[in-house]
C-alpha cells in the first residue's frame, strides 16, 4: 500500500474558490475546542515534510498555508493554547489537550514576519486555497522514512499536479534571499 501523503492530497486536489471569504478553524477537542477565525482565504498553501509542522495521524506531510496576522483571531478557548517551542522562528500555538497546532506566528525579524501559518483542514468550510506545491520533501527521510520510497512519494505529488521541492518553492526562496540581501545592504530596501 502506498504511504499516505495527506488526506487532502491522496485522492487528488480539490480546487479552492478565489472569492472564498475565510472561515473558522477548530482543534480536535470534542468539548471546548479552540476556535480561530480567519478573515480571508489563505495564501501559499502547500504540503510540508519538515518535522515541525503539525500533521494528522498517519500522514507523511502537513498541509500549511499563510494568512496576514491581522486577519487571524482566536475566538474561543484561547486559554488552552501554548507555544510548542518558543525558540523556533515560527512559534506554533497548539492546544494543550489534543495537541493540534492552531497557528504559527513569527515574532523575530524574518522575511515572513506578519504572516501566520495555519492548517485549513481544521475547518469544516470548503473553498480554501488548494495546495500549490510540496516543500521539504527530503526532510521526511530525516524523520525515518525509508529513502527507497522517496521516488514514489515524489511521483504521487506529481500525479496530483504538485511540484516537489526540498526547500520552499523558488518564489518563496527568492523572497527570503531578497530579504536577506536587503538586510545586508546588498539590495535597496525598496524593490
Ligand atoms: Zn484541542
Ligand atoms: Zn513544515
Amino acid at each position: 500500500m502506498a504511504p499516505s501523503l495527506h488526506p487532502l492530497v491522496d485522492n487528488g486536489i480539490t480546487k479552492g474558490d478565489a472569492y472564498f471569504p475565510g472561515g473558522k478553524l477548530h482543534c480536535h477537542c470534542k468539548t471546548n475546542p479552540v476556535e480561530v477565525t480567519l478573515g480571508g482565504n489563505v495564501l501559499h498553501n502547500h504540503a510540508c515534510g519538515c518535522s515541525k509542522c503539525w500533521k494528522p495521524e498517519g500522514a507523511l506531510f502537513s498541509i500549511v498555508a499563510v494568512i496576514p496576522r491581522d486577519q487571524l483571531s482566536v475566538t474561543a478557548n484561547a486559554d488552552k493554547l501554548y507555544i510548542v517551542d518558543s525558540s523556533a522562528a515560527i512559534q506554533r500555538n497548539a492546544c494543550n489537550e489534543c495537541g493540534v497546532h492552531l497557528f504559527g506566528r513569527i515574532e523575530k525579524e524574518h522575511a515572513f514576519k506578519g504572516l501566520d501559518f495555519v492548517h485549513v483542514e481544521l475547518s469544516d468550510e470548503k473553498g480554501w486555497q488548494e495546495p500549490q506545491f510540496a516543500a521539504f520533501v527530503s526532510s521526511i527521510i530525516e524523520q525515518g522514512f525509508n529513502p527507497t520510497g522517496i521516488d514514489e512519494v515524489r511521483a504521487k505529488f506529481k500525479k496530483v499536479g504538485l511540484e516537489t521541492y526540498d526547500a520552499l518553492s523558488p518564489p518563496l526562496m527568492d523572497a527570503i534571499a531578497t530579504y536577506t540581501a536587503q538586510k545586508a545592504g546588498k539590495l535597496p530596501s525598496s524593490l
